[in-house]
């Protein structure tokens, strides 16, 4: 089998600048520096918190669900590899849709189980196609990612519910980047015995170098996950950590709309130059380069001139570019750097 294709991550303290993988462009929440420059050193002689209580109780007063309603993982790659191993094997199968994040059916050759990947239907925006109700029905476990990535797009609520309801096994909306949308999955799931919903502090919350994420489901779903995961599978600092991630309201609002502005000023900009510009209810973009340029030579020449963003060789991706919504000023160079960029017929670059 072929593993996980992570983003690059070009070494620390280079030039480039890095809209490849949807982290995000501000500090953490201050609190985060204050108790790391803070903690008592000894205290890692200690196993951390097996059930993550303290964290639990922070993450139950922001989504209401109670304590046995949650699980908290190693990033929410972690909560996927629980799901998989607790809901699938040789012989059940897992449905996702197609193109999203392709870990989810990499795990499911881990686990030698079959993966239906419905296609979306790029003509309609990548909507869902009419008939998933009836695919997914016999799956032991969904996953919808939503806001999907790359595509950027979310699917209606409705959809969501009735794809949820449809389906005899366990359903998972992969939330990850919820934050930046209008909308969210938190209270249609929470009527739902079959329903997992996964968040995680990697990009909302700039803690993609911490590793947290946390699912949300009934308490017959959970404790079948708790069986399954490493036993202390969340270290002692991203816990306490991540506590004071998610306690600072205001500088989570403030961050998101940052965000949320720069991502309409990229959007506007790149429509302006012709790409192809998806709407994005996430906190990156998905375009396709306006015709001579072609994805993989602009994203090889924005390279050489300091700017990462994301390309997929995959087969009906690979005519898009992914860009992560970064600082303005992250995005001004980008830009300038695509108006130096000379698009011809053999992609001929002006430097
Ligand atoms: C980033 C991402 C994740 C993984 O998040 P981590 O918490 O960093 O493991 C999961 N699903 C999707 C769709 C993502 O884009």
């Amino acid at each position: 089998m072929s593993g996980y294709q992570p983003g690059e991550q070009p070494p620390r303290g280079g030039r480039l600048v890095k809209l490849n993988t949807n982290e995000n462009p501000y500090p953490p929440a201050p609190g985060v520096r204050r108790v790391l420059q803070n903690f008592d050193a000894s205290l890692l002689r200690l196993y951390p918190d097996p059930v993550f209580k303290d964290l639990s109780r922070v993450i139950s007063g922001l989504c209401g669900r109670g304590a046995d309603e949650i699980i908290v993982g190693n990033g929410s790659d972690d909560l996927l590899t629980m799901a998989l191993r607790s809901f699938t094997s040789a012989g059940r199968k897992l449905s996702v849709f197609t193109p999203s994040y392709s870990l989810y059916s990499v795990l499911a050759k881990i686990q030698d189980c079959e993966c239906d990947e419905i296609s979306l239907d790029e003509k309609n925006g990548f909507s869902l196609p009419d008939d998933a109700e009836t695919r997914i029905a016999d799956a032991s476990l969904l996953i919808i990612c939503r806001p999907n990535a790359p595509t950027g797009n979310s699917f209606p609520l409705d959809r969501i519910a009735s794809l949820i309801d449809a389906c005899n096994g366990v359903a998972m909306v992969d939330e990850a980047y919820a934050d930046f949308s209008d909308d969210n999955c938190l209270e249609l799931c929470r009527s739902r015995k079959n329903a997992i919903l996964m968040r995680t502090l990697s990009k909302s919350y700039s803690l993609a170098g911490l590793r947290l994420g946390y699912a949300l489901a009934a308490p017959e779903i959970i404790s079948g996950m708790m069986k399954v995961k490493d036993s202390y599978n969340v270290g002692m600092l991203s816990q306490v950590l991540a506590i004071e991630a998610l306690s600072d309201r205001s500088h989570f609002e403030a961050n998101l709309s940052k965000i949320l502005k720069t991502r309409a000023f990229l959007s506007d900009s790149l429509s302006a130059r012709g790409f192809r510009v998806f709407p994005s209810q996430s906190n990156f973009v998905l375009v396709e380069p306006p015709s001579p340029w072609k994805a993989e030579k602009l994203y090889q020449d924005l390279k050489r001139n300091g700017v990462l963003v994301r390309h997929f060789s995959v087969q009906n991706v690979d005519k898009f570019l992914r860009i992560t919504v970064g600082t303005d000023n992250e995005i001004k160079f980008l830009l300038e750097q695509i108006d130096l960029i000379v698009p011809g017929p053999e992609g001929l670059s002006a430097i």
